[in-house]
């Protein structure tokens, strides 16, 4: 989330016996097995290289020093530096973590990008402390990480839970610890920083102009209409509000959004661009006044054309999946179907985009501010957004293709392009001595 408001209070109804990191493992398993990918290949890849727990001390407003935990897990760097976001939230865990720093390996790959997958971020509510509280953690985290991160090793970016402001902490808070002669060169140690910060125009929006840009795909590619068409959002931070908002430019109505407080429904279309503003200015959805409070069951059973789920892993278990009415499933949000919920979708004939595509414009931009960066340059948002276009809809073209060929889901398919590649270059460079 990029707005200036502090990140919003964040829940998560994730339960607890949920495995994520089974999942994406069982994602992994079947996608080797469909594209043949070498057994000492898979086996590398089913583990992350490095994975770090730091426990650092902050003091509190009050006076008193808590104890936080953050996480930083490096999956693979074979196609270049490890790359991904940071995530503040009560429910971050290790494995939680490992998952979606596999997610980001096989992202980057799919898009052809100069990065592996990392992922990371501490377990806490970012919500139950001051600005300044969060300011001194970000940088005792940072501090912590040390020489674990940098901008040709391991790039953090925001996530849930984080923010343009947050990377800004952290870059300034690097830069401090590298000495001033290589102040200047440090930029890239994160990406997603605000623009005057060494940002790059077009990031903020970049996971949801991305989602469209698949969504723009598979509408062309079904011979569906999108002017008139309807939209359901889960989670509208950063991802969901931005691709609701560039939806609504397209003629898609928003017609139920849900967050951490609950579920709104107007039938006639929420204004998309007003509650992003009502968001950035109240951190949530509660209070809006331009819908009707809906239960969670009713948000999953509003029947309209895509349902965009983008705010934590595993919302689409049996239920939810049965109560789908869509014909279009963009995971904006790593990981929001459950197997099970998958498969149902599968059966009834809703196509899924998985988030390994849909959701790669975030990186792809982030790779944009990063080269931008190493040559002090700044890009147009025309330029952006051009380039951004080109590089979905190549990808997503690229992934429809392997799956009609292969008779395979999008999502399977998007794994095992990216496996093949990174699969090649094992066999290229082999095994180290
Ligand atoms: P964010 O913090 O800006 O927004 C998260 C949203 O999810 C908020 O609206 C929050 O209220 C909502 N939410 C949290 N818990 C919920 C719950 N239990 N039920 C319903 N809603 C809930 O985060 P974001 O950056 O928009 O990230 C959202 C998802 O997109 C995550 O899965 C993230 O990994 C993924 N993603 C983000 C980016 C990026 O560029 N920010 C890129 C790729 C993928």
């Amino acid at each position: 989330m990029m707005s200036s408001a502090p990140p919003s209070r964040l829940q998560g109804s994730t339960p607890k016996e949920y495995d994520f990191y089974k999942t994406v493992q069982d994602h992994l398993d079947r996608a080797a097995k469909l594209a043949k990918i070498e057994p000492y290949v898979q086996t590398i890849l089913s583990q992350p290289k490095n994975e770090l727990i730091v426990n650092f001390p902050v003091r509190m407003d009050s006076g008193e020093v808590r104890l936080f935990k953050g996480y930083r897990v490096q999956h693979n760097n074979l196609l270049g530096p490890f790359k991904g976001g940071m995530r503040y939230h009560p429910q971050v865990s290790l494995d939680d973590v490992k998952a979606l720093a596999a997610t980001m390996t096989w992202k980057s790959a799919l898009l052809r990008l100069p990065f592996g997958g990392g992922k990371g971020g501490i377990k806490f509510d970012p919500h139950s402390v001051s600005r300044q509280e969060l300011q001194r953690i970000t940088r005792r985290f940072t501090h912590a990480l040390g020489e674990n991160i940098g901008p040709e090793y391991d790039i953090p970016a925001p996530d849930v839970g984080t923010n343009g402001q947050i990377m800004a902490w952290m870059m300034d808070t690097y830069s401090n610890m590298v000495g001033s002669a290589q102040k200047q060169m440090v930029k890239g140690i994160v990406t997603g920083k605000p623009v005057a910060s060494g940002g790059t125009l077009g990031r903020q929006k970049a996971t949801g102009q991305g989602i469209v840009y698949c969504i723009l795909e598979w509408a062309n590619e079904k011979g569906h209409n999108l002017e008139g068409s309807t939209l359901t959002v889960q989670g509208f931070g950063n991802v969901g509000s931005n691709t609701a908002v560039i939806l609504s430019r397209l003629g898609v109505a928003t017609v139920a959004v849900g967050d951490h407080t609950g579920y709104i429904y107007n039938p006639e279309g929420l204004n998309a661009h007003k509650l992003q503003d009502y968001v950035e200015a109240n951190g949530t959805i509660a209070g809006y006044p331009g819908g009707k409070a809906i239960t969670r069951e009713e948000f999953f059973a509003t029947k309209a054309d895509i349902f965009a789920p983008c705010a934590l892993e595993n919302q689409v278990g049996e239920a939810e999946a049965r109560a789908l009415d869509v014909k279009v499933v963009a995971e904006g949000a790593n990981g929001p179907c459950a197997q099970v919920g998958e498969r149902i979708l599968l059966e009834k004939g809703v196509d899924i985009l998985p988030d390994v595509l849909a959701n790669a414009g975030g990186v792809t931009v982030s790779y944009y501010e990063w080269v931008q960066n190493k040559r002090s340059e700044m890009w147009s948002e025309e330029d952006v957004d051009v380039r951004l276009e080109a590089a979905m809809k190549r990808a997503y073209r690229e992934v429809s293709e392997y799956a009609r060929q292969r008779k395979c889901d999008m999502r399977m398919a998007a794994y095992a392009i990216a496996l093949k590649r990174i699969e090649a270059v094992y066999k290229e460079r082999e095994i180290f001595p």
